[in-house]
């Protein structure tokens, strides 16, 4: 994985006097975890070291590749396996094979495990590693799977790069004892957002647009042989939502970020970095809302009805966001990407696919950033055909998911609609009551007692 640049980078800007000056203006004070043995800093510069070891095991030739693994992948040299069908081929599908998201437990973040094909022998992809506990989970999972040969994961997707979703990435990546090998990384770091930039900002990026680990496995699927850098995953405003083919037949079709999201990370990533700070999160924490004492008064229209403050966090709208078919099943993966990207792309490609106008089939829609009001709005839900709706957060932070969102969710998420929480915490409990279930005729699925992670089969 070829993010030891960034993660550099990283390191350098938390130590910067620059954004230290910025934060004091904000009222924020330096935070004694900065530099301390197990702070931020001295952290960030243990993955750069780390990530170099790791690019190293992914520069292995293709021939000691395939030696090391019995499925089947693309060479490092195969070119991009981008297709731009306008509409998905029928996969062969035995009878028997899978296709199931296992929402794993990530504190207030993502990190889904996605298996598919052969259930004797699934083909599996990870998206986001959202908290260090995520990381221990993934990695007795990987362990489980037995022998080296088994540890592959023909995609990992790191949606963004908030604390949220990458916090786990650094134990996962760099646990040499887990012998696992991903056949792709896609990830937007900072090369990926300067190409965008014009020549004073790429001037004040220069030093971060040089990457020593380039050969890595990274946006391989969009990056043609010979390319400097890996290209960046992005939509193109003059093309449709490119579409790629996965071993196995899993298809992903592209719908978030635009190339302009990526372009505002760039100009703004002072801003971002402010936003990503975790001292400014934790100031950021918001209430929870008080609990319901009387049911027969909840207003669930009232709730839907509120209006949308649009999110402008930078690093959300650069979130990748995909939709996962296989065989006839689907099911977008949002990452925390904004309504209005997701709406856009969706009537995009149902044009492409001629259907403009019709609703979008789905098995499942995980919610867009943990379920916050902002995210899941009537115009997205009311181009959906979807019975499952899945909420990833254990509520810590922010508060996760709103009830505006689980709201609109059961009134305007189709005929009896099911929401599946990874955690049972007292904001999402609510759900649960019957009164509120049998009034709206929606069903609600949690961990069972005691646990956390949810596995929906599609
Ligand atoms: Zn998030």
């Amino acid at each position: 994985m070829t993010t030891s640049g960034q993660f550099e980078r990283y390191a350098e800007w938390w130590g910067n006097p620059d954004l230290q000056w910025a934060l004091a203006k904000l009222g924020v004070p330096e935070r004694p975890y900065w530099h301390g043995e197990h702070g931020i800093v001295p952290t960030a510069k243990r993955i750069v070291a780390l990530l170099r070891g790791a690019h190293r095991l992914a520069s292995q030739t293709d021939g000691q590749r395939k030696s090391a693994v019995a499925t089947g992948s693309p060479p490092a040299s195969a070119p991009p396996a981008e297709t731009r069908l306008a509409t998905p081929a029928p996969n062969a599908r035995h009878s028997t094979s899978i296709f199931a998201v296992e929402m794993l437990p990530a504190d207030n973040g993502d990190c889904l495990w996605i298996e598919y094909g052969d259930p004797s022998r699934p083909r599996r992809i990870l998206i986001d590693c959202g908290a260090v506990s995520a990381a221990r989970t993934v990695a007795s999972r990987i362990e489980s799977l037995g022998a080296p040969s088994e540890r592959v994961f023909e995609l990992f997707v790191l949606t963004h790069i908030d604390a949220d979703h990458i916090n786990g990435v650094l134990p996962l990546f760099g646990n040499p004892n887990l012998n696992v090998r991903f056949e792709d990384i896609w990830f937007n770091g900072w090369h990926q957002v300067g190409r965008f930039l014009g020549i004073k900002q790429g001037e004040d990026f220069s030093k971060l647009l040089e990457d020593p680990a380039r050969s890595l496995p990274w946006n391989r699927a969009v990056t043609s042989k010979g390319e400097k850098h890996p290209a960046p995953i992005a939509l193109s405003s003059d093309k449709p939502p490119p579409m790629f083919e996965l071993p196995g037949g899993l298809r992903l079709t592209l719908l978030s970020p635009s190339a302009d999201q990526l372009k505002r990370l760039g100009r703004e990533w002072r801003q971002v970095l402010l936003e990503l700070e975790p001292g400014k999160a934790m100031l950021g924490r918001r209430r929870p809302p008080p609990p319901v004492t009387d049911f027969a008064k909840f207003d669930l229209e009232a709730l839907a009805r509120k209006s949308v403050t649009k999110d402008t966090s930078v690093a959300n709208g650069s979130s990748i966001a995909l939709l996962a078919e296989f065989d006839e099943h689907a099911i977008l993966l949002t990452g925390d990407a904004h309504a209005d990207m997701l709406v856009k792309s969706i009537e995009q490609l149902q044009r492409e696919r001629g259907r403009p106008g019709q609703k979008l089939k789905l098995e499942a829609l995980k919610l867009s950033h943990h379920g916050s009001a902002n995210a899941t709005t009537i115009p997205l839900l009311e181009l959906l055909d979807c019975p499952r709706y899945l909420v990833s957060s254990n509520g810590n932070i922010f508060s996760h998911p709103d009830r505006e969102a689980i709201a609109r969710v059961i009134l305007h998420g189709g005929h009896q609609p099911t929401l599946y929480f990874n955690y049972r915490s007292p904001l999402n409990e609510l759900w649960d009551e019957r009164v509120l279930r049998d009034r709206y005729g929606y069903k609600a699925e949690y961990p069972s007692e005691g646990k956390a992670g949810l596995l929906v089969r599609l």
